[in-house]
């Protein structure tokens, strides 16, 4: 499908590069395309970033019919700017939209839609060290309709917010608080898809967490709550014995695609390493055993997050002397490093924008 491009003659100056934070700033374009049942999706369109006007009684307000994904653009030193496993993205939104009752679009197509944005919006893309381009493809119901049925109608939109470093003041490791009373998702629900409910539905055991001097929520399952799910946004991995460990994808965990790369990194340097569940119970004896040696979440924003410390009940344990550990350390670095360019890409993750 060709994609018309409407240019804005009111660009925006670029941002100061070492004040950005995250999702506070938006480029001069975005990506725009519709669905009905009569078209499928079409008219995609590249068009000056504005509002989306929307009648109240659209669906997407009242009953969160909506699929989202995150991602970003990297400015490597010569300049270039490249994605990292972006067909990774538009592959699992795919199948967040076949949970939700979303129609799936052309995966190649979405690609090459974000492709021709970011070119246009090269300016957009940050140079300063760790900084990039994050990418939020959204896909929302828009019938004006208020009853519960899957819409007929959709918007699939991408907006491009120029991002810093996750890690300002450093790469620091962070407290995590088990969360006994509240639960992300469970098996049979759509804990697997990437749509607003989920994290709507984590915010009170965020805030929790946060009243008590924690940053992020570990959570575990939604029916023995013993076994680890993930941490706040985050897919988590534990280091005991040597061995390299992050729950299984049980149903009701997302499937990260910085866990998949972690796994891939660990399995290529010969690591021990197993997908299986793993409980809470287990954790904490595997400390008091001295065999706990690292904890760290992943994701796009942070990467890799290393966890210092662990509050679960009235115990709370610290981990790797709350410090980095060596595994978080590597996987940090090499990740980034293929990530910004300033590394051979063996996995064949980089796709080159420009
Ligand atoms: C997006 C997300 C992740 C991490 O996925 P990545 O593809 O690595 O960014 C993990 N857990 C949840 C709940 C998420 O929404």
């Amino acid at each position: 499908m060709p994609i018309q491009i409407h240019k804005t003659d009111q660009l925006k100056p670029p941002p100061d590069q070492s004040k950005l934070g995250f999702g506070t700033i938006f480029s001069d374009h975005m990506f725009n395309m519709d669905y009905n049942p009569d078209e499928g999706w079409h008219n995609p369109r590249i068009e000056p970033y504005a509002p989306i006007s929307m009648e109240p009684s659209t669906m997407v307000l009242h009953y969160g019919q909506a699929v989202f994904e995150g991602l970003k653009a990297y400015r490597a030193a010569d300049s270039r700017i490249q994605l990292f496993r972006p067909r990774d993205n538009f592959k699992r939104m795919n199948r967040s939209c076949r949970m939700l009752c979303i129609p799936e679009f052309d995966e190649s197509e979405a690609l090459d839609a974000l492709k021709k944005l970011i070119s246009l919006e090269n300016k957009w893309v940050p140079s300063a060290p760790e900084t990039s381009l994050y990418i939020r493809p959204t896909i929302i119901a828009m019938d004006p309709f208020l009853g519960v049925r899957a819409s007929f109608t959709y918007r699939f939109f991408i907006i491009l917010s120029p991002v810093g470093a996750y890690y300002p003041e450093g790469f620091d490791p962070v407290k995590i608080w088990v969360s006994q009373d509240h639960v992300r998702a469970v098996r049979g629900g759509v804990g697997e898809a990437k749509t607003p409910g989920n994290y709507a539905a984590s915010l009170l055991a965020g805030n929790k967490a946060h009243e008590k001097g924690y940053t992020q929520v570990l959570w575990l399952d939604g029916v023995k709550r013993k076994n680890i799910e993930e941490v706040g946004a985050m897919n988590i991995f534990f280091v005991i014995d040597d061995e390299l460990i992050t729950p299984a994808l049980s149903g009701s965990i997302l499937h990260g695609i910085t866990r998949d790369s972690v796994l891939a990194l660990a399995r290529s340097w010969d690591m021990k390493v197993a997908e299986r569940q793993i409980s809470i119970d287990e954790v904490m004896s595997a400390h008091a055993a001295g065999r706990l040696q690292e904890i760290f979440g992943c994701g796009t924003a942070a990467v890799i997050s290393p966890v210092g410390e662990l509050k679960y009940g009235d115990q709370v344990i610290e981990v790797t002397d709350g410090k980095v550990g060596p595994l978080a350390q590597k996987f940090y670095q090499t990740i980034t490093d293929i990530q910004y360019g300033r590394t051979a890409d063996p996995m064949t993750w980089i796709e080159p924008v420009t």
